[in-house]
């Protein structure tokens, strides 16, 4: 059994999408781990006036499934406490802090607080500096702030909100969720790059020739265009999702698997971002909007028709772009990156090229491809290695053949999902995987200087639905003399 945690957990936002669909279902795995067993509570607050029995049925609901059994989902469910809560309201903080007292002693949770923000990032820094005035943090247990994305929408607005955090938090307080860090697959990087002899030396620019990184949506914005169109896909994706990834798939070893020496080692890979201007961010990262097409028989809206959305919308729905790191083992290799909504198909999968063997015997014309390893983050987990064979028969003609391994769907399922193993670092105090103010600076300051670009630009170019962005997203690349090693075909599936 794992050692229980104990806390008081106040969730902002308790009423919210992100708290149902994500952050109870989490806590109530834990609890049915182990994890968490009886000295804990959650506050949920929000602005509806809800009663705890109320609260108790929406907890349940959020955790129902055919393989849960209701009784524990209601004992669950009695350590939840609903607080109607106007973040701007001083009062409302000070009824909070004395409800989470008496939580404190009824659970004996050892004065140990979480605070959560579930709800729009407008708030995180009225909720921080409420907490402080109102001294909502203890003095004898630990404090610990979660906080979701968006960290800012640009270098100016996440730098306003780490400042006003800090004044609050101490840094190593401060929890800044990507959940991509959660995924399983993500965390396996590191043990596939530093555990494997036969990539361990060859992880560099004397071997690879580049890295390509896919994070590709088939569906479209949906319900979201409120905060999407603020957004758009270089600060929804890239600054933070593709941007740790990058640094998983490049960072050098870390001296050990601490969290101090994963940052060190990450940190050297933000440090080597080499910085676009305005004319070399246009040339090296492409934008597009999709556009309304046929799919599967139905017609689907662009972008611009969606609900919510202006209909001279500016705002890009998809990305792509070369980024070089300035470390001497990367020197040269580009990796390339795209993301984007209504594409193909999706998936997360990254590709590693190597490069091409430049003896004499073999060459293109035999049939010889140059070696490639993907990895596959969602919904597939697994590998596979493309290796050059020599193809059945009686000439000698070189053929690709392909190695691969997928985790099992039904052990895969049954691991932790990535808020449930977020949510148990947090309660174990570990902070490494979450980001940090370093890494957030270095990919904002990356990110603004290819928004300054694209805000110069009048023309938004389209793509049609379901393909995998626009001609210029193929062209980054044709003219390296290279391809996206991924290009899906449409196949019908229920995304
Ligand atoms: P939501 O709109 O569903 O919920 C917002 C919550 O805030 C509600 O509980 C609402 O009652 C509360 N609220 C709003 N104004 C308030 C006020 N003045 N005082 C008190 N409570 C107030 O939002 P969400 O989708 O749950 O997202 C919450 C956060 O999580 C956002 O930062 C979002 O970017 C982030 N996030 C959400 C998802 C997701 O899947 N929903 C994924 C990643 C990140």
């Amino acid at each position: 059994m794992p050692e229980e945690s104990r806390a008081v957990i106040i969730i902002f936002g308790g009423s919210g999408d992100l708290a149902s669909r994500k952050l109870y279902p989490a806590l109530f795995n834990l609890y049915r781990r182990g994890v968490l067993a009886e000295h804990f509570a959650v506050i949920g607050t929000a602005r509806r006036p809800w009663t705890d029995d109320h609260y108790h049925e929406v907890v349940e609901n959020a955790v129902a499934g055919d393989d849960v059994d209701r009784d524990q989902a209601k004992a669950f469910a009695q350590h939840f406490f609903y607080q109607s809560h106007d973040v701007t309201d001083a009062d409302h903080y000070i009824t909070l802090k004395n409800l989470a007292a008496k939580l404190d002693d009824q659970y004996v949770t050892g004065g140990n607080r979480i605070f959560y923000m579930a709800m729009a990032p407008d708030f995180f820094e009225t909720i921080a500096s409420h907490l402080k005035s109102e001294h909502l943090l203890t003095e004898r247990g630990f404090n610990r702030l979660i906080i979701e994305k968006p960290f800012g929408h640009d270098y100016a607005s996440a730098k306003e909100l780490n400042d006003s955090l800090t004044a609050t938090f101490d840094d190593d307080q401060i929890f800044r969720i990507d959940h991509y860090l959660g995924k399983e697959m993500i965390q396996n990087l590191l043990a596939f790059r530093f555990d494997n002899a036969i990539f361990e030396g060859v992880w560099n620019k004397d071997y690879i020739d580049n890295i390509q990184i896919t994070l590709s949506e088939a569906v479209g914005v949906e319900e979201r265009a409120g905060y999407y169109e603020k957004a758009g896909a270089l600060r929804d994706m890239v600054q933070n999702h593709v941007m740790q990834v990058l640094s998983y798939l490049t960072m050098p070893k870390p001296k050990t698997f601490t969290a101090n020496d994963i940052l060190t080692a990450k940190d050297q890979v933000f440090a080597a971002l080499k910085p676009y201007d305005l004319a070399t961010a246009k040339e090296n990262f492409v934008r597009a909007q999709y556009a309304s097409a046929e799919v599967d028989g139905d017609q689907v809206l662009g972008y611009r028709q969606e609900e919510g959305v202006a209909a001279d919308s500016q705002t890009a729905t998809f990305v792509a772009g070369k980024i070089m790191l300035d470390m001497p083992q990367w020197e040269g290799v580009p990796v390339y990156i795209r993301t984007g909504k209504r594409l193909t198909r999706k998936s997360t999968q990254l590709t590693l090229t190597f490069e091409p063997v430049t003896s004499p015997l073999f060459n293109r014309e035999t049939g010889s491809q140059p070696d490639s390893l993907t990895i596959y983050i969602e919904p597939s987990e697994g590998y596979s290695l493309q290796l050059n064979g020599k193809a059945l028969g009686t000439g000698f003609n070189i053929e690709p053949d392909e190695l691969r391994y997928r985790h099992d769907p039904e052990a895969a399922a049954a691991a932790p999902e990535a808020y449930e193993r977020l949510i148990n670092n947090v309660l174990e105090g570990d902070q490494t995987n979450f980001t940090h103010w370093s890494e957030l600076s270095a990919s904002w300051r990356f990110i603004d200087a290819i928004q300054a670009a694209w805000s110069q630009e009048t023309e938004m170019p389209t793509y049609p639905a379901a393909t995998m962005g626009p001609q210029a997203a193929f062209d980054l690349l044709a003219r390296d003399g290279r391809q996206w090693f991924w290009q899906p075909r449409r196949i019908k599936l229920a995304d």
